[in-house]
Parts: structure tokens; sequence; C-alpha cells
């Protein structure tokens, strides 16, 4: 396995300003071609600093990746430090300078004259292409020792990395080829109901090895390839297949892909218009739903009906109702679902009502119980969470994201959204 050393590059970082996202990203995405990092080293925007930093990593690692201060400010000086670790003097790169004429002309505008400074490389650098952004990157060799210049910003640095350095680092024999991997993202199942099910699957030494990380009620579980070669791949694809068979009911994606955006495709897919009826949640799940773009071909309108006149007088819930379940009910959510769907003429309609907390618990009602109704084309389903005690916009938010699970889960079931995996999603 070879080995890297990172030198990250950021006042805001040293500053506490932000936390620094690219060394984690960079030694995620150079374990996977069998590169280990051994040492992270923030430094400020100075160019002695860097030129240090560099010397003291090149002096223990046969790959150095920098990121950040590749920017058109005078603040932005990694590539004079890198010269100046080098020994080497800076000149206009003409690769780069096209680069970042072309990036301006695909917009529409003039490249201003302080970002020709972005296309200074040290002499016998290489260009690295950056198709997102205006600085490119650059790599320089010296006595066998590598050092690799990456933009700053996390967005540019996932994408210049995969694109082109690691394809890079493969193809020159420093890296192995990427191990297989394969990730699912879970809804509706918890993370320890998660461990329960998935048994042995998660050993230590289970191969492929199995990561799961939970974020706002969903699972994102990933499946990575130790062993090389053709064995490691039939045992990645048979323990995918498994786990889609076991785990059918939860999965929704097998790419990073929002809840929102696979409700949306289905959707639109069928040209299938919904609205929601929110109490708790205060219109988050319409407002989830509607940051997908194209959305208003299949959402006209949506609402939010907190008082129980409300509920009565524009969704038509029955007074007796509320009256004798309570707003956080069964057959409450039932007849928002139905009265949401009759006002709007949506075919589906999904009903939230529960308590966010932290006032309005009873004994049979703590907070976190949450009642949600689906009603697609006249037919009602229930379903209830009780979501674990906690802050109230952690609750409203994971029942925002339920909402928006059971509603793709109906039409799953109805058969009108394609199954997490579709033909050629391999
Ligand atoms: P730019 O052309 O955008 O100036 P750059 O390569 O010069 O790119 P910096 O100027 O160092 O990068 O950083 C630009 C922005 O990118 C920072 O304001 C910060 O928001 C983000 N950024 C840079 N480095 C990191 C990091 N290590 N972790 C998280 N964010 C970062």
């Amino acid at each position: 396995m070879g080995e890297a050393r990172l030198v990250v590059v950021g006042d805001e970082l040293l500053a506490g300003a932000h936390p620094d996202l690219n060394a984690p990203e960079l030694a995620r995405a150079l374990a996977r071609v069998g590169i280990v990092v051994k040492g992270v080293e923030l430094v400020e925007d100075c160019e002695e600093g860097i030129a240090a930093a560099i010397d003291r990593a090149r002096a223990r690692a046969e790959l150095v990746v920098c990121t950040g201060g590749l920017g058109p400010t005078l603040d932005d000086v990694t590539r004079h430090g890198v010269a100046r670790a080098f020994d080497v003097p800076l000149a206009i790169d003409q690769a780069a300078l096209n680069d970042i004429l072309s990036w301006y002309e695909r917009r529409g505008a003039a490249m201003p004259r302080t970002n020709e400074r972005q296309a200074l490389l040290p002499r016998g650098a290489v260009a690295i292409t950056n198709r997102v952004g205006t600085a490119p990157g650059f790599r320089i060799e010296k006595a066998g020792r590598l050092v690799v210049s990456l933009p700053g910003p996390p967005a540019e640095l996932r994408v210049v990395l995969e694109e082109e350095v690691v394809p890079f680092l493969v193809a020159s024999g420093r890296a192995r080829p990427p191990l297989g991997e394969h990730g699912f993202q879970l809804f509706g199942i918890s993370e320890s109901e998660f461990a329960r099910d998935v048994g042995a699957w998660m050993d230590r030494d289970a191969e492929p090895k199995m990561g799961c990380s939970a974020k706002q009620g969903r699972l994102l579980v990933r499946l990575r390839s130790t062993e090389e070669g053709e064995s490691g791949m039939r045992k990645l694809a048979e323990r995918r297949d498994a786990f889609r068979v076991r785990f059918v009911e939860h999965i929704y994606a097998e790419r990073d892909e929002r809840l929102e955006a696979v409700l949306a495709r289905a959707l639109l897919a069928n040209a299938l218009e919904i609205t929601f009826a929110e109490s708790c949640t205060g219109g988050l799940a319409a407002a989830y739903l509607t940051r997908v773009a194209g959305i208003s071909a299949v959402f006209r309108r949506s609402f939010v009906a907190y008082a129980d006149e409300v509920k009565r007088d524009v969704l038509g819930v029955p007074q007796e109702l509320l009256d004798v379940h309570g707003a956080v009910s069964k057959p409450v959510a039932s007849a928002m679902a139905a009265g949401a769907a009759a006002v709007s003429g949506a075919r589906l309609a999904v009903a939230i009502t529960g308590v966010a907390g932290p006032a309005g618990a009873t004994d049979d009602k703590p907070v976190g119980e949450v009642w949600f109704a689906t009603s697609l084309d006249g037919e009602v389903e229930t379903f209830e969470r009780r979501f674990p005690p906690g802050e109230r916009n952690w609750i409203r938010a994971l029942a925002a994201h339920q909402a928006l699970f059971l509603a793709w889960r109906r039409l799953r079931r109805a058969g009108l959204a394609a199954a997490a995996c579709e033909p050629g999603c391999d």
C-alpha cells in the first residue's frame, strides 16, 4: 500500500471559521485505491509556511496532496509555496489558461484579468483540469516524490479528485484500481433495528465490509470489497442482491439521492398530483418536495392546518372525530388526507398530525407521537410513528421525511414507482 500526506491550506480553517472537509474526503478516496493517509498538516495562507509543510510531508511520503489557496486573490499563495519548495519559478501555463478562458466562455462572460493569476504554475508542473471551477489544480514531481495541488472548495475538490487525480494515480501505477463498492439508502428503520436484522453481514471481518450511518431518519449503508479481483466482485454482487431482498421495504435509493427527488421522479413519471395536509410539520414536507425543480407539474397546493377549526372548516374533518379522538389520532389523520385530496383534487394526499413538543403531550400521546395517512385515488392508509423524544425541530424534520417516504412507498406498492434499483443501475 502506498502512503500519502496532506497539506490543507486556509487561514479560515485555522481560525475555526469552519471545519476541514477536504482531508476526510481525500483520505476516503485514496484509501479506496490502496493509499493510506499517514498525516495531515493544516497551514495558513503563507508562502513560506506552505513550502515548509510540503518539504516536511514529502520527506516522509511519496505522495503529497495540498488543497486550497489556488484562487485569484493575492492571499491565495499555494502555487507560490509549491514553487518555493521545488525551487522553481512560476510561469503562465497555456493549458491552464485555456481551461480558465473556456470556463468563462461557457458562461458567456469575459475572464477578469485577476483570474489570469490562476494559470501561474511552478515550472515543470502539469495542469489538472477543474471542470466545475476556475482554479485548475496541478501536479509536480521530483526525485520520485509527487505533489498534487487541488482547489479548496470541497465540491470542486471531489470532482477533480474523482475525474482527474485518482485515474492518474491508477494509470501511473501509484494506486491500484478502486475496489468494488455499492451504496443503499434506507428509511423507516432505526440503526438498532438495522443492526439486529443485518446480523453477521456487519461483522468486522465480513467480506464485503459493511458501514452504516444515520442522517435524519435515513440510513446510509455502504458495502465495500476488501478483496481484489473476480472473487471480491462476485462476493459484492451476491451480498448486494441478498441485501435488496432483505431490506426491500426500506430501500428507496441505491445512489446518493434525497427522498424528495425519488418521490418527485415517481410523481412526474405518472403525472400524478400530490398534496399535503400538515399539522405538526407546518409545511415542511411540502417545502422539502418543492426543492425539486419541475415539481410544479404535479404539486399545485398544500395545506397547513394547525387549529381544530381549520382542520374542520378547510379539510372537512368532522368535529366529532376531533372531540372524541383528539387532533393527533388515526381517524383525524385519515380524515385530513381524505379532505386534502377532495379539496385539491390531487390523486395522492399525505396527512401529518403529531406532537412535536415540548408542550402538548398527554399520557397516551407523548412528544414524538405522530400519525400519518396517505390517500391514493380515494383509498386511505394510516401509519403511526413514535419518534424517540427529542428536540422539536428534529421531530418535525423526521416526520416530514417519513411523510415523503410513505408517499413514495405507497406509489411503489401501487406499481407507480420503480424499485430503488432500476435496470442497469448496478
Ligand atoms: P477559490 O478559487 O474558490 O478561491 P481556492 O483553491 O483558493 O479556491 P480557498 O480560497 O482556499 O480555495 O477556499 C475557497 C473556499 O472553499 C473557502 O472559503 C471555504 O469555504 C472552502 N474551503 C477551502 N478549503 C476547505 C477545506 N479544507 N474544508 C472545507 N472547506 C474548504
